[in-house]
């Protein structure tokens, strides 16, 4: 078993990357889980005209002082305004203009006055309530001023920043590129989706599983081939998909086997490996060399070690490539509701589901080879080297998905 550390085969990656600094502008509408790559200044007040909050009547505060229920004040209504219109008439004492929400508050009148407050009146309105000065009255750039900083460069977009770069008209915005992996998988034993299955065969998940986690972190997919068992051909095919690509990740091939020429595609290349093996069950065998620049990440071609070595490993490489702070690994505390009795000789990693502070390992199998009871997982629970066993009750460190 190698004896280098999660941690340290990380930091070996971690220090080989730099952040992507190419830059492109796109549409907001595409712009969701992207990067920004500019400050964002208010270019003008939000809201850019001070607004109605309700459906009621602009007046002056002044007229308003001894409105009740039992003496209400009689007001002139001389105009009505629907929101996206503007009046063009001011509101002097004694006077009211018919407002609905969102509409400008025209000039002269200092709040408004909710209509359930009213009766409703369309030529005269009597007024129940008092109100004061500015209540009911959304002053211009309530929200945000212009010449305000409102969005940081670095800040990775959500739905509430898209929400407020359309507040600003953004039509366009300036993101960092996505990073650009390239996923190879070897086996001759794995066949494609869609291939009819014959004997010694299995259907090639890594390349599913893979790319599909990828995209989920925003990575641009540059290459998506399965390769047969043959390093001259591997090789051949990592040199084509290199220069497109930021990364490239193989699955299969990194053990000791016979067939395990991933240790043979990095002499073709010329390339010295960074690593090999890691103390950690399972994802143990992985293969991690710099070629041409790019890293070179060679999983291990067990779907489950796959797995975990892309949550583990190859996530937070992407997070520093990308500039993504979100995508930083969430390591948090919680108690076990189930029991997992194997011994851990090294860090071992079972797949959970967590809720609410509690940790569930699912029934079936977790051997490496095994993905089917990941199904519905969210989280690595952690078993720290040396643990005899987990308990039921036991506080344990997970990873969340
Ligand atoms: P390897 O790392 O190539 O020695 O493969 C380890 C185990 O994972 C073997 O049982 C393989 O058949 C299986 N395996 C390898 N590649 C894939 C793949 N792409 N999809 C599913 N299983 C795979
Ligand atoms: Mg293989």
């Amino acid at each position: 078993m190698g004896e280098l550390s999660l941690e340290q085969a990380r930091e070996l990656l971690l220090e080989r990357v730099q952040r992507i600094e190419e830059k492109e502008e796109i549409f907001l509408c595409d712009a969701v889980e992207r990067v920004l790559a500019e400050d964002v200044i208010a270019g003008h007040d939000q809201p850019p005209f001070p607004r109605s909050p309700l459906d009621g009547y602009a007046v002056q505060s002044e007229d308003l002082q001894e409105a009740s229920r039992l003496c209400p004040v009689k007001l002139t209504v001389i105009d009505e305004v629907d929101a996206g219109y503007v009046s063009e008439k001011r509101v002097e004492r004694g006077k009211a203009v018919r407002i609905m929400t969102g509409a400008p508050i025209p000039d002269g009148a200092d709040c408004v006055v909710g209509q359930e407050d009213t009766d409703y009146g369309e030529d005269i309105v009597e007024v129940y309530e008092r109100i004061r000065a500015y209540e009911n009255y959304c002053f211009a750039g309530e929200d945000y001023k212009a010449g305000t900083r409102l969005l940081k460069k670095d800040t990775f977009l959500g739905a509430v920043e898209i929400g407020v770069l359309a507040s600003l008209g953004r039509e366009k915005v300036t993101v960092y590129r996505r990073v650009k992996a390239a996923v190879l998988t070897t086996g001759d034993e794995t066949i494609l989706p869609g291939e009819k299955l014959s004997d010694g065969k299995i259907y090639d998940s890594n390349l599913y599983m893979v790319t599909a986690r990828l995209s989920m972190w925003g990575v641009q997919i540059a290459g998506r081939e399965h390769v047969s068992d043959n390093a001259g051909e591997i090789a051949e095919k990592i040199k084509a998909v290199v220069k497109g690509a930021d990364i490239v990740i193989t699955t299969g091939g990194v053990s000791v086997g016979k067939k395990d020429e991933m240790h043979e595609v990095l002499r073709i290349l010329g390339v010295k490996r960074i690593f090999w093996k890691i103390a950690m069950k399972p994802g143990m065998p992985v293969l991690c060399a710099e070629y041409k620049g790019k890293l070179l990440v060679g999983l291990s071609g067990n779907p489950y070690g796959a797995a975990v070595n892309l949550e583990l490993l190859v996530k937070p490489v992407l997070a520093k490539l990308s500039g993504r702070e979100d995508m930083r690994l969430q390591r948090i505390q919680a108690v076990s509701e189930s029991d997992f009795s194997k011994r851990s000789i090294v860090t071992r990693y079972v797949r959970g589901y967590y809720i609410g502070g509690m940790v569930r390992i699912p029934e079936g199998s977790d051997a490496s080879g095994v993905l089917g009871s990941m199904c519905g997982c969210n989280c690595l629970i952690e078993i720290p080297a040396g643990t005899l066993a987990l308990r039921e009750g036991d506080k344990v460190w997970v990873v969340l998905l």
